[in-house]
């Protein structure tokens, strides 16, 4: 059976979908990118609660926004983390992320902007405008115009991540690699560099320097099954034939084909349309519950076959995990921010028969 899979994920995992899907014939027909800040390691946080007399199984709900980690704990208490200390666990790719939204998704959802227990949503397709207009007509959700004051907030948000990132990347260059996928290159030099690089070149540049967001595209690009994630690190077990260099194209820290490229003038990226939403379904997510609605709309319509989220393990409390399903119960089940990473593509491998 052809399957068709709507994803969610951040901004570098969402630019990963679109590198597969421009490289390669891809199951990922629907992108819900999610907006993010940073996002953080899962042992180093652990470590840092441990200061304030925390474990993660005792944690009912993250939420970060105002400059502080809100900590909300199954006792009812809460703990509030100032993000000045938060960020010495920030993971080291993301300093050198210049993109807050999204913007090579069908549809980015976020909070920023919006009011508690609303979402803000961007539409940027004609598939992403479709998806809204039939999931509020047939009651998923309700939506509403953002304020100009509520879009100013967005907009001076994702100028300030794009700046700082972009100054940090200047002088990482100085004194580093170049940070290859802010080379505005031509398409055919693109494919230059990729016909002459492999894992080899994928771990001088991106890997060992840390830039990789541990997203999992290069293994599950990787047509012999060669790379595994271990210890928070891609590895690769034997020899490569001499011309393969999938995982070298599909890697959102390699070089970025120019459709896809983002233009940090346009701090939002492009867009049709920006609003507030909140789901008339489903009651418990991190803020609108929207990527969850808009999720069960897609599977329950019919629309795609499968959606590949993030869940949360039982036994490691808050440590993410990719999920492809079509059971609303396990999507619903998905709803919340883990606030670290995992490689979401792992699940893609076993379709891949299906779009060869
Ligand atoms: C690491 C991270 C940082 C973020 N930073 C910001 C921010 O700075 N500002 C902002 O406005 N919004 C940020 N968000 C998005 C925000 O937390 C909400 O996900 C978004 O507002 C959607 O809320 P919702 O209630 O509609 O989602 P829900 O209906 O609760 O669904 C959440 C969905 O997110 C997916 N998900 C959860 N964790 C992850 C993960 N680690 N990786 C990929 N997918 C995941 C789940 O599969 C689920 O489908 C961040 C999200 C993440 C994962
Ligand atoms: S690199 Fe970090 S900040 Fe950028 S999108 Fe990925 S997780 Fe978020
Ligand atoms: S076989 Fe190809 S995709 Fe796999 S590791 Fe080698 S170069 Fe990368
Ligand atoms: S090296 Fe692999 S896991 Fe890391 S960012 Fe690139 S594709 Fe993702």
């Amino acid at each position: 059976m052809n399957q068709k899979v709507a994803m969610v994920g951040t901004p570098c995992e969402i630019m990963a979908a679109s590198k597969i899907q421009h490289y390669t014939e891809s199951v990922i027909d629907f992108k819900i990118g999610l907006f993010c800040m940073e996002n953080f390691s899962y042992s180093y946080f652990t470590e840092l609660l441990k200061e304030y007399n925390i474990t993660m199984d005792e944690i009912e709900k993250f939420r970060i926004e105002k400059g502080k980690a809100f900590i909300f704990l199954k006792n009812g208490k809460l703990e509030k983390i100032p993000l000045s200390i938060a960020k010495s666990v920030v993971r080291k790719n993301c300093h050198i992320c210049a993109e807050l939204s999204s913007e090579t998704s069908d549809i980015s959802i976020g909070s920023i902007g919006s009011e508690d227990g609303w979402s803000t949503i961007i539409i940027r397709t004609q598939k992403g405008q479709d998806v809204i207009n039939n999931a509020i007509s047939q009651g998923y959700i309700e939506a509403h115009d953002l304020t100009e004051s509520q879009l100013k907030l967005l907009n001076k948000i994702a100028d300030k991540k794009i700046q700082n990132n972009l100054e940090t990347i200047e002088e990482r260059e100085y004194h580093a690699r170049p940070v290859l996928y802010q080379r505005e290159i031509s398409d055919n030099a693109i494919l230059d560099e990729i016909n002459n690089s492999n894992f080899l070149d994928l771990r001088k540049n991106v890997i060992d320097v840390g830039a990789c967001v541990l997203c999992g595209a290069c293994e599950y690009a990787c047509p012999d099954g060669l790379i595994t994630i271990k210890d928070s690190k891609p590895r690769k077990s034997k020899k490569c034939p001499e011309d393969c260099h999938f995982c070298f194209a599909v890697c959102p820290r390699t070089f970025i084909p120019e459709k896809l490229r983002n233009d940090s003038s346009k701090v939002l990226g492009d867009y049709k349309k920006i609003m507030t939403v909140r789901s008339l379904k489903h009651y418990d997510g991190q803020d609108g519950v929207v990527v969850t609605t808009i999720l069960d709309y897609l599977v329950s319509n019919k629309i795609v076959t499968k959606a590949l989220v993030v869940d949360k393990k039982d036994d490691l409390a808050w440590k993410p995990y990719p999920v492809l399903t079509d059971d609303i119960d396990e999507i619903v089940k998905s709803s919340g921010t883990k606030y670290s990473v995992c490689p979401v593509f792992k699940p893609l491998i076993d379709l891949k028969e299906d779009v060869i």
